[in-house]
Order: structure tokens, then C-alpha cells, then sequence
């Protein structure tokens, strides 16, 4: 960056690097732009347009994520130009599905009408599974956009549930492309496109078939960019949307790679899991072991103390039983047969440390280099 490339937003005198877009300016001096379609590391395509600015001497404002920053350029980032340009864009998009978490018309003492309006209004008891973590919604708050009275366009294309793990719900998909740029240049699977033309566009698999008869591989990657509640894991529709999600970051259990994960809990359930956002190794990706594999977390079935099998049936017992049974057995087996007849197979969905110590255990005690790993264990 030097001082030969200039650019004044809001104000600011500021600098770009050549090839930054303007919204790459705001965004690394912490100016504030609201974004729908744009998804970092993809090409921008200036959809949705509700990143749209004013530039000084421009007749109409330009979308930020795909005009690129030039020499002397002065933007106004929320001129009144600019916000009523997104609060119109806002009320399209909300207009044009079902879009029923619209309680900010509402008076909250009003919130049990509302949702009986609701409820006679789409004919589901279903408010939408995003409320409260939407980013369309959010907008919709921050630019005081009210939605009663706007005519309500029906969707044509029903909820799609036909696999174990997403939830396509076309009746509130805004068209942004978000996924189709996720799965196409993130992932680098294709399986989704636009599909159809006009007010019969929609996001198509394939030759608009299921997911689950797609290229698709349930990388989750498209629930993850989409910003409404168009993509939702196929638990979605029991969470709980009243009560509070914590939110734990970790490492998944899956294998080595060690990918980073956000897990939402509620009453100490994992309700969803997302990547830990833009830290190695994964930033910002999973696969479909990460990102939907934990139901075992609270399965009833799951292992919760050591078993010995005795006379033929395997029985509880505690650690300490265990690890004296184990002892004595390998003990025994290497007196009488020597320390090469045994072997011991660690795991890939274990740890980088538990694996170290099971090497430095198999080699200094047991006193052999019978190591390995199995995948499957
Ligand atoms: S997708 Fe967003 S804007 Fe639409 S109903 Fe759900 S929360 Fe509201
Ligand atoms: S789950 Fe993955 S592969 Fe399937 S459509 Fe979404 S991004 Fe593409
Ligand atoms: S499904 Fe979601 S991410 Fe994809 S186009 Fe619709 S709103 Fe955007």
C-alpha cells in the first residue's frame, strides 16, 4: 500500500492495494457495508446489490463487493441515497417468500397475535428455524424495514427433506448464490447451479433433482454461506429457537486434520455444529463427518465405562480393574512370548498427544515397534 493509490470513504482519507474492491477497502478499515452474496475467496458478483455506495460524480450507486477501488475515488458508504436503495432491496427480498419472522412490526406485548397471524398466514406452525440468526433479518432491523402489508408471493417449490442431513426450504431462499459460489469454488463440487429463469429461477441439484441424488457429498458448506434460512440442518426444525445457544469452540474427533468447530448447545445438546470461522487448518471448512456426525455425543447407546468380558459376557468395571487386567495380560504375554509378539494400533480420531504417548509406550515399555494406526478405529 502506498500513498499513491488514495481514496476517501466517508470522509477517510485511505489507501488501496490495486485489485482491492471498495468493499475490501471498507472492510479492512472497519467500515461497515452490509453484504448478502458476497462470500470471501469467491469471485464477486454484485447479486443481491445491498453492498451498494455512492461515488461521488456516479448517477446511481454502485455495488461495492465488485467495483474496484480507483485513484481519488470519494464514496459515501450510508449516504441517504445508498439506505434507501437497501432498504429497498431489503423489502423485495422480503416480499418475495416466506419471510415470517417479521416481529419488529409488532408491539412485543402483541408477540402471541403475531403468531397466530402467523400461523393463519402460511398455514404451517412453523416460524422460520433462522429467527434470530439471519442476516437478512438483521438488516431488515437495522434499516427499519417493515414487511405489513407488503403482498405475500407464494413459492412454488416445496420444502425439500428427501436426506438425513439439509433442508432445503426454496419458500426462503432470496436468490443471493452464496451456496452455488460455496459449493462451487470452495469446495469445488459443482453439485448445485442456478436453475429456471425469471420468478421460476430457482437454486437447482443437478438437473434439478434431490440432493441426495446430486453430485452432492453433504459438505454442509452451502448451510454454512447461506445467510437466511433457505439451508438448514435437518434437525433445524426441532431447535429450540427460544433459548439460548453456547457457543464452544473445538476440534473435531473425526480424524487428524484437526479441523477447528464452533458447537451450539443448548441444554448441554450440540444443535448444530459450524466451522471455528477462518483458523487453520480448515478455515471456515468441514465434510459431512465434522459438520453433522454427533449424534454419538448424546447417543444413549455410547460407552461410559470399561468392559471386561467374563464368562462369555462382557460386564462394567472400573479403570482401575481395567488397567490392572491389561497390565497383567501384556505383562504375562511378553514374558512368555517376548515383546515382538505384541502390537498395539492407535487411532486417527484420537489426539496428537495420545498418539505420541501410545508410541512412547508401545516402545519403552512394552519394548517393541509394533505401532500403527487404524483408520476405523
Ligand atoms: S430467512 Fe431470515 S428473514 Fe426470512 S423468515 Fe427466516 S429469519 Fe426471517
Ligand atoms: S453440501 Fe457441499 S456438495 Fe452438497 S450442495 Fe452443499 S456445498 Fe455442494
Ligand atoms: S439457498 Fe441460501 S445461499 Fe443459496 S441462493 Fe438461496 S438464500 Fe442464497
Amino acid at each position: 500500500m502506498t500513498d499513491q493509490n488514495p481514496i476517501v470513504i466517508d470522509n477517510h482519507q485511505l489507501f488501496f492495494h490495486p485489485g482491492e474492491t471498495i468493499l475490501d477497502v471498507a472492510l479492512r478499515n472497519h467500515i461497515f457495508i452490509p453484504t448478502l452474496c458476497h462470500l470471501k475467496g469467491a469471485i464477486p458478483t454484485g447479486t443481491c446489490r445491498i453492498c451498494v455506495v455512492e461515488v461521488k460524480g456516479e448517477n446511481e450507486p454502485v455495488p461495492s463487493c465488485s467495483t474496484a477501488a480507483a485513484s481519488n475515488m470519494v464514496i459515501y458508504s450510508e449516504s441517504k441515497k445508498v439506505i434507501e436503495e437497501r432498504r429497498s432491496i431489503i423489502r423485495t427480498m422480503l416480499s418475495s417468500g416466506n419471510h415470517n419472522c417479521a416481529i419488529r412490526d409488532f408491539d412485543p406485548k402483541e408477540w402471541t397475535q403475531f403468531q397466530l397471524e402467523v400461523l393463519e398466514e402460511d398455514g404451517t406452525n412453523e416460524l422460520c428455524p433462522v429467527w434470530g440468526e439471519c442476516r437478512l433479518q438483521d438488516l431488515a432491523y437495522r434499516y427499519q424495514v417493515k414487511t405489513r402489508g407488503l403482498p405475500l408471493s407464494r413459492c412454488k417449490y416445496p420444502m425439500e427433506k428427501a436426506n438425513p442431513f439439509i433442508i432445503r426450504d426454496f419458500s426462503r431462499c432470496i436468490l443471493c448464490g452464496r451456496c452455488v459460489k460455496a459449493c462451487r469454488e470452495v469446495q469445488v463440487n459443482n453439485a448445485i447451479d442456478f436453475g429456471y429463469s425469471g420468478s421460476d429461477t430457482k437454486i437447482v441439484a443437478g438437473s434439478d433433482v434431490t440432493l441426495k441424488d446430486s453430485d452432492c457429498v453433504f459438505c454442509g458448506e452451502c448451510v454454512e454461506a447461506c445467510p437466511v434460512g433457505a439451508l438448514v440442518p435437518d434437525n433445524f426444525l426441532e431447535k429450540k429457537r427460544f433459548e439460548k445457544t453456547r457457543k464452544i469452540r473445538t476440534t473435531c474427533s473425526f480424524c487428524g486434520v484437526g479441523c477447528q468447530l464452533e458447537l451450539n448447545v443448548q441444554k448441554n445438546k450440540i444443535v448444530k455444529i459450524n466451522s471455528a470461522g477462518d483458523v487453520a487448518p480448515n478455515h471456515g471448512s468441514l465434510c459431512v463427518k465434522g459438520r453433522f456426525g454427533y449424534d454419538f455425543v448424546s447417543s444413549p447407546e455410547r460407552l461410559t465405562s470399561p468392559m471386561i468380558k467374563k464368562n462369555g459376557r462382557l460386564e462394567g468395571a472400573t479403570w482401575d480393574e481395567a488397567l490392572d487386567l491389561i497390565a497383567e495380560k501384556l505383562g504375562q504375554i511378553k514374558e512368555t512370548s517376548g515383546s515382538d509378539s505384541l502390537g498395539v494400533l492407535t487411532s486417527a480420531r484420537t489426539t496428537n498427544e495420545d498418539n505420541y504417548i501410545a508410541q512412547k509406550f508401545t516402545r519403552a515399555v512394552l519394548k517393541t515397534n509394533n505401532i500403527d494406526h487404524c483408520a476405523r478405529l
